[in-house]
């Protein structure tokens, strides 16, 4: 069963009219994915997603011109040399960033594969689940176009989007901060306090805007508006930074998503710089890696929750390796979020994460289920995927 075809999808869909929103550091106008198609001498399928959104195409590059030449002729159930021999081969030039991106595509690619082989879910491949649904918080509170000039109408808009999101079900939600002036901020989460009430659980993302100084201030409030966590206060590069706010702040530290690879999460561990470690998989490495950060997260006694900002291959490579993450600790009754995970669930629109797979994931309550089907557990609508895409590439023996 050696690898055979391996296919790249450049997945655009431009949002329009009050669809765009702006990060803590960037306007989104599209939503971008790279997906990885891989298919084997004897056509199984398998499938993955390469990087967290913005620019995506240069990945599909580096997996025809660099990683393909590797893969082709190669037994798909190798899934563990294939990691290795990707890596080691690109270690002098590609730690982090966009080699590990590619690699995370194909090793998430690989794990679908070999689940739709065995009949098996990945979460069960890898040794059986801790839990079959998981908490879900909801990722908004974007900011607005219009909010950049009009300070009072983005307090009003934050609002009403947190009551929306209370309607629906969720019992956490976080929000971004950054984008704007420091009081600007402070009023939009104070407003989101007010909203929700007190007790409800509130996270907060800075997306790295703030130098060390603003972000402990910010940080002081936060934790006057009983936030739960402050994620990426500082540029990934200041772990010193972050390890100093946590050990000046109670709210809890939580970061990771710009990290790679087990090395680069052992680096954030050993400075002690977060309280929550949050891994891409579909840049950190993908599942093999995913998993290996997990038991690494477990050896520092720190708990872990998947970034998630993809398609739907995306969302659901996260819930396999979610399904996986122990109770950090163990009790006789655990419960999210004290040492049970949370999932992230962006509710920006996003066809590629609503429609590409079949069925979506709903809430059930404040719960995603897991799926159980073979492999990453969920079926690829390929005509959603002709119609986003803009570049095919394809590379065969
Ligand atoms: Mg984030």
């Amino acid at each position: 069963m050696q690898i055979d075809r391996i296919e790249t999808f450049v997945l655009q869909a431009p949002l329009s009219g009050g669809q765009r929103f702006y990060s803590s550091q960037a306007p989104f106008s599209v939503r971008n994915s790279l997906i990885v198609k891989i298919t084997t001498s004897d056509g199984a399928i398998g499938w993955g997603e390469s990087g967290v959104s913005m620019p995506v195409s240069h990945l599909a590059t580096y997996i025809h011109e660099v990683l393909a030449p590797r893969l082709l002729g190669v037994e798909a159930d190798q899934i563990n040399p294939i990691w290795h021999d990707l890596y080691g081969f690109s270690r002098d030039f590609g730690r982090k960033g966009a080699s590990v991106d590619a690699l995370s595509g194909i090793d998430i690619a690989l794990w679908d594969l070999r689940g739709k082989v065995l009949d098996s879910s990945v979460h069960a491949l890898m040794g059986g689940a801790h839990r079959s649904s998981v908490r879900a918080y909801a990722t908004g509170l974007y900011y607005h176009p219009e909010d950049l000039s009009d300070a009072d109408g983005a307090v009003a808009r934050i609002r009403d989007e947190a009551a929306r999101f209370l309607d629906s079900g969720f019992s956490a939600i976080k929000g971004k901060v950054g984008l704007l002036s420091l009081e600007n901020d402070i009023r939009r989460m104070t407003a989101v306090r007010e909203v929700v009430g007190d007790g409800f659980l509130l996270m907060t993302d800075a997306n790295h805007a703030y130098n060390r100084h603003t972000a402990r201030r910010m940080g002081e409030t936060l934790q006057d508006l009983d936030y739960y966590w402050f994620e990426e206060p500082v540029v990934p590069e200041d772990i010193a930074g972050c390890a100093q706010l946590r050990q000046q702040l109670s709210i809890a530290i939580a970061g990771g998503e710009c990290e790679y690879s087990r090395w680069g999460m052992r680096d954030l561990l050993e400075a002690e710089a977060v309280d929550i470690l949050q891994p891409d998989l579909s840049a950190c490495g993908g599942l093999s890696e995913g998993r290996n950060i997990l038991a690494l997260a477990t050896a520092w006694h720190t708990p872990v929750c998947c970034h998630v900002w993809g398609s739907g291959i995306a969302v659901a490579a996260a819930l396999q390796l979610t399904a996986i993450i122990p109770p950090i600790p163990h009790t006789a009754s655990p419960r999210a979020p004290e040492n049970e995970p949370m999932f992230e669930f962006d509710r920006t629109h996003n066809p590629l994460r609503d429609d590409l797979v079949d069925g979506g994931f709903a809430l059930e309550g404040d719960q995603l289920r897991i799926p159980q089907d073979p492999g990453l557990g969920v079926q690829i609508d390929e005509s959603v995927l002709k119609s986003f895409c803009v570049s095919h590439r394809e590379s065969s023996r």
